[in-house]
């Protein structure tokens, strides 16, 4: 199943890197950035996880060991956590990059661009947005939205898309019936520790 699901990924990866690059003029993602991996709660699938977990086991003794620590202390914290929502930094953040990227999960590949929600008529802003990144070169933070003139007056030839790439959406089962695999339960990253 995991073979297919890499058959999947594969195609994913393929839609995806076309996506960033159409939206390169308002991309500002480079090496050592990784806001997007600071604070979340990171949706995995099982089948996501299982090839993180693939990833992970292929690492050196060392970070494997820093990784596992981290795990130990966000669960620590989760523990002592009160509120809504639990946020926490990715624990296979290590020296600000990923250890596994290439077996990094879906919601990873797709953060960064601005993408669409069923049912809700705005569409989603990646929040570096808000952080001098990812669009920032046009969004307008005061009214959250892109205004057409400011995206023309840069003379960039592409404008500005929101793409169908929301979670829900790239891990919906008519995905599952094309290449023949099951994403199997969805949960906090942290939560299949
Ligand atoms: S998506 Fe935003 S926060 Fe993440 S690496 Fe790109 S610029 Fe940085
Ligand atoms: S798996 Fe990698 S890319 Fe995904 S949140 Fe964690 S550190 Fe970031």
């Amino acid at each position: 199943m995991l073979e297919n699901y890499l058959i999947y990924l594969d195609f994913i990866n393929k839609k995806l890197q076309k996506f960033f690059e159409a939206q390169k003029p308002y991309m500002f993602c480079k090496k050592g950035c990784a806001k997007c991996c600071q604070e979340g709660e990171y949706p995995f699938s099982q089948i996501e996880f299982d090839y993180l977990i693939r990833g992970f086991t292929s690492l050196p003794k060392e970070t494997r060991l820093k990784i596992l620590n981290n795990i130990a202390e966000i669960k620590q914290a989760k523990k002592n956590h009160t509120g809504d929502k639990f946020l926490y930094q990715c624990p296979f953040l290590i020296n600000n990059e990923c250890s596994v990227y290439e077996h990094r999960g879906i919601i990873c590949r797709s953060f960064g661009l601005i993408y669409t929600v069923e049912g809700e008529a705005k569409p989603k802003i990646p929040f570096c947005a808000y952080e001098g990144l990812n669009y920032s070169n046009v969004f307008d933070t005061k009214t959250g939205i892109i205004p057409t003139e400011k995206y023309k007056s840069l003379n960039i030839p592409q404008e500005p898309l929101a793409y169908n790439v929301s979670y829900k959406f790239l891990t919906n089962e008519s995905f599952e019936k094309l290449y023949n695999f099951k994403f199997g339960d969805k949960k906090s990253l942290i939560d299949w520790f």
